[in-house]
């Protein structure tokens, strides 16, 4: 049984299938898959995986939702290139149906294009890696709905990037799908790796493995469960938030509703000042620096002189960061909300002072949080420049925590900043096949 908001979505999806996209070509489909991903918050580790240090995010209810049938023909004598013929269309704009063709020789966009590289981009990969590269035709009929608000810093653009290579491989079935990979490669796994090359490689945007990763692996045995990934060997163990009883505590998300651009503009400067700070700690302490995973904040220290201070404030707050995941990880096994609290509040700081990613607005929500009764931290999440912000707050201080961010967000900023508790919710999935 499917949660209202799910089904909801599932709904959707389906009528819009029905309505726009079942015609002539898709008719002879016996059946429809219906496959979900969900987005994510970060509970800490930010701006670290694209130096392959470590982050703790979980996933959230809010999910995309893909509807759709389609077919795998291969004709091994056919001397035409391998393709895929997608057919499809959002609920956010319904009435536009999307037709794209790619083949195995088709490139990446130069520029930042539309929406729909989202999706041609996550096809692509199957598309090269799993299938000849002649004879072979992929077609796909799909509607897309999703309710993870957009450019929010809860991750709409993984979500959608799963939802969507999860629905490929129910084409490419398990003789096709991952075909290319080593025997006993994870799924969850390779599928993060293939929809975070398509968000750099087609949608121009450089992010790190994070959300296509959480997304993609979070458990959907284990309830209850945060992801820790090492985004350096791309492994990731499973951890329980261990609640006590007599002190149970709650997850709330509020939107600064300040929407940001990951493409645009400051996230790649990140990404080169990382790059940048690299350089400059190798020279001082050798090979044993490949990324800011490898430095300790000793390290840093050390190269003050030689780095500019923004340079030098970007490597503190990774090495630091990384440094608060480890901290953060035992003490949430252990139940330690002060100390997980704290460290929430330290990363905040860092991406205040050093990281410079959050922004005036998110910065009142994440002061108002973390001034309440009851709360253990509060701190941005996500990419940043706007977004929503995570708060750690003992189960009964929830519902008034909400109340307040509500009430004094409208009256400092004058926008609605829509709270909601969140529990870890399960990764990527196939929930139903509909037969017609
Ligand atoms: P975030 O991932 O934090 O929400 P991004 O800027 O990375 O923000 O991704 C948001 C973009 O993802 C949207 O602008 C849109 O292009 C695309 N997107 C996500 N979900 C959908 C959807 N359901 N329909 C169409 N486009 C979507
Ligand atoms: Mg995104």
């Amino acid at each position: 049984s499917l949660s209202p908001s799910m089904q909801g979505l599932v709904d959707t999806s389906k009528k819009i299938y029905h309505d726009k996209l079942h015609d002539v070509k898709s008719k002879d489909a016996k059946q429809a898959w219906v496959v979900t991903a969900p987005g994510r918050v970060n509970l800490i580790g930010e701006h670290t995986d694209y130096t392959q240090g470590f982050v703790f995010p979980l996933a959230i209810e809010y999910s995309t939702v893909v509807y759709g049938t389609g077919s795998l023909v291969i004709n091994k004598n056919a001397e035409e290139v391998s393709k895929a013929n997608l057919k499809f269309a959002s609920a956010t704009n319904p009435d536009k149906v999307e037709q794209v063709s790619i083949d195995v020789n088709t490139q990446p966009p130069k520029e930042a294009g539309s929406w729909t590289w989202y999706v041609a981009g996550t096809v692509a990969q199957y598309l090269m890696k799993d299938l000849p590269k002649q004879g072979a035709v992929l077609d796909a009929t799909f509607a897309i709905a999703g309710n993870v608000p957009l450019g929010s810093g809860l991750s709409s653009s993984a979500s959608l990037e799963v939802a969507v290579a999860q629905f490929i491989e129910c084409i490419l079935g398990p003789e096709h799908a991952f075909s290319s990979e080593p025997p006993g490669a994870l799924p969850a796994k390779i599928r993060a790796i293939r929809c975070q090359k398509a968000e750099n490689e087609w949608c121009q945007s450089p992010c790190g493995i994070m959300d296509q990763y959480c997304s993609s692996a979070a458990s959907s045995t284990q309830k209850g469960t945060l992801l820790c990934i090492d985004c350096r060997t791309n492994d990731f163990e499973v951890v329980q938030m261990k609640q006590d009883p007599d002190n149970p505590v709650a997850l709330i998300v509020a939107n600064s509703a300040v929407t940001h651009s990951i493409g645009g503009g400051e996230y790649p400067i990140r990404v080169q000042q990382c790059k940048e700070a690299t350089q400059i700690l190798q020279k001082v302490h050798g090979d044993r620096i490949q990324t800011l995973r490898d430095a300790t904040v000793e390290d840093v220290l050390k190269c003050q002189k030689q780095m500019d201070d923004v340079i030098y404030r970007r490597a503190r707050h990774v090495v630091t960061e990384n440094a608060r995941v480890i901290a953060t990880k035992t003490a949430l096994e252990e139940g330690d909300w002060k100390i997980v609290g704290q460290q929430m509040n330290l990363s905040h700081l860092s991406m205040q002072k050093d990281y410079e990613t959050s922004c005036e607005e998110v910065d009142i929500l994440v002061d108002l949080a973390q001034k309440y009764k009851g709360v253990y931290g509060s701190r941005l999440t996500g990419g940043g420049f706007g977004g929503c912000c995570v708060t750690l707050v003992a189960k009964e201080n929830a519902k008034g925590l909400m109340e307040h961010l509500q009430k004094e967000y409208q009256a400092k900023v004058g926008k609605d900043c829509t709270p909601f508790e969140t529990t870890p919710a399960p990764g990527a999935r196939v929930l139903a096949i509909d037969t017609f």
